[in-house]
């Protein structure tokens, strides 16, 4: 079974260190958050993950976006959308995931894997959804706050630019972040439509992870046009019981969050691989990607590499 996170990771910005990246800072060519993704990508490597992230280093999930997508501005702290959304100029995740697949490409060379296990491996590029985006922010002028859905669905026609810049800058896989499709506040026909104007042209794997209890939509997301439906079973038990409710998948695959990012607490191995086994039991391992619940931005450093060593020795340790 593959292994992968969903996207944060627990790494700080760093201010410059060696007097080139002194210079560097002085002139403004310093990265802050390069030593950031360097750490966050090295230690899923080092953990055994399959499929990493650049960590989502640069800030809050919807505030990366908001500050390059025309249409929306940050005021006060708040991601605002004030005038009609187009898509963004240049790409807001590619020179990120271009950095990350460098750092993996260099690690893969120096460690001892296997051409089988190097071939499993690659970069997963992250997008907010749409309608993640849009209930995200404040509506200030241009669409009117009744009528999200022509906001959402040009958003999607934005969100789709950044997917295509994902895709070509060597992205394995694109996730979707919509956490807001377990709320019960959204229109699940619009995101529906809106999730299928960014992954209609794309040609790598498309994930839409979704947090939450999703009680109450896992029957409608597992008909998007994705191929990945992306979901918490650690800290949330009820998940499990939809997935058995399920008479058909839909030819889907499913991320199995398998790690409680909530807690601090790292699971045992035993534990994460009872987990993974019940999961097996329902929908077969070939059906399977494993990775934590949700983002792993909350946790130490020090717990979130546990967690994911463990949860890769689970899968490895598993009966093939
Ligand atoms: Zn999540």
């Amino acid at each position: 079974m593959i292994t992968t996170v969903v996207g944060s990771y627990p790494a700080n910005s760093q201010s410059p260190q060696s007097i080139g990246e002194r210079l560097s800072g002085f002139i403004g060519l310093y990265d802050e958050y390069k030593p950031a993704i360097t750490l966050a990508v090295s230690d899923q490597i080092k953990a055994g993950v399959d499929l990493v992230t650049d960590g989502q280093v640069r800030g809050d999930m919807i505030e990366i976006f908001a500050r390059a997508i025309p249409g929306m501005v940050i005021e006060d702290n708040t991601c605002k959308i004030k005038n009609k959304i187009y898509p963004p100029l240049n790409s807001i995740g590619a020179d990120d995931l271009k950095f990350a697949r460098n750092i993996l490409k260099n690690t893969l060379n120096k460690m001892n894997f296997t051409e089988e296990e190097k071939a499993k491996k690659g970069v997963k590029g992250i997008i907010t959804g749409p309608t993640t985006m849009v209930y995200s922010s404040r509506f200030d002028g241009f669409y009117s706050s009744e009528k999200k859905d022509k906001a959402i669905i040009d958003m999607a026609y934005a969100l789709k630019k950044e997917a295509e810049y994902l895709e070509d800058s060597g992205a394995s896989i694109i996730q979707l972040d919509e956490p807001f499709i377990s709320t019960g506040v959204v229109d699940v026909k619009t995101a529906r439509k809106a999730v299928e104007i960014i992954s209609k042209d794309i040609k790598v794997p498309m994930a839409l992870h979704v947090c939450g209890d999703v009680e109450d939509v896992f029957g409608q997301i597992l008909k998007f046009k994705v191929d990945i439906i992306d979901c918490e079973f650690a800290g949330i038990n009820n998940n499990i019981h939809i997935l058995e409710a399920q008479s058909s998948f839909h030819g889907k695959k499913i991320g199995f969050g398998s790690l409680d990012t909530k807690k601090e607490s790292v699971e045992s191995v035993e534990e994460i691989k009872n987990l993974i086994t019940t999961g097996v039991d329902i929908i077969g391992s070939e059906n399977m990607l494993i990775d934590p619940d949700c983002g792993m931005r909350m946790l130490t450093r020090k717990s979130a590499f546990s967690k994911l060593k463990n949860m890769v020795e689970a899968v490895n340790t598993l009966p093939k």
